[in-house]
């Protein structure tokens, strides 16, 4: 069974390569989902969702909330963030099956395992 928690953060960035607005500092307000994936425990469930927010806050939402992503992502598109926030997870041991990551309402990415 897959289970799926949503978050938010705001942080800025440029993207130096780009031909448009975005080459110019700007902010996004960032939302993304985490889906992990396994069978239930004896209590019914996939995971506490208590206890993967707690992961996320600690790792994902720690480093970049209200930061400058240009200064840990040499090229902070939505794919590199997206691909940074799964290793995170990964490295927390937790199954995650992907992550996809909204820049705008209408724009996201997604990072699907083993891909
Ligand atoms: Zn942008």
């Amino acid at each position: 069974m897959r289970l799926i928690r949503s978050f938010d953060f705001e942080a800025a960035h440029k993207l130096e390569w780009h031909l448009g607005k975005c080459q110019r500092l700007h902010g996004h307000n960032y939302h993304f989902e985490v889906t992990i994936e396994g069978p239930l425990n004896a209590n019914g469930v996939v995971m506490d969702f208590d206890d993967l927010k707690e992961i996320v806050k600690k790792t994902v939402i720690a480093k970049y909330d209200h930061q400058f992503l240009n200064d840990f992502l040499e090229n902070p598109t939505a794919e590199l963030l997206a691909q940074d926030i799964f290793e995170m997870l990964k490295e927390q041991n937790l199954p995650i099956y992907s992550i996809r990551l909204w820049e705008t309402p209408q724009a996201s990415v997604e990072i699907l395992a083993g891909s």
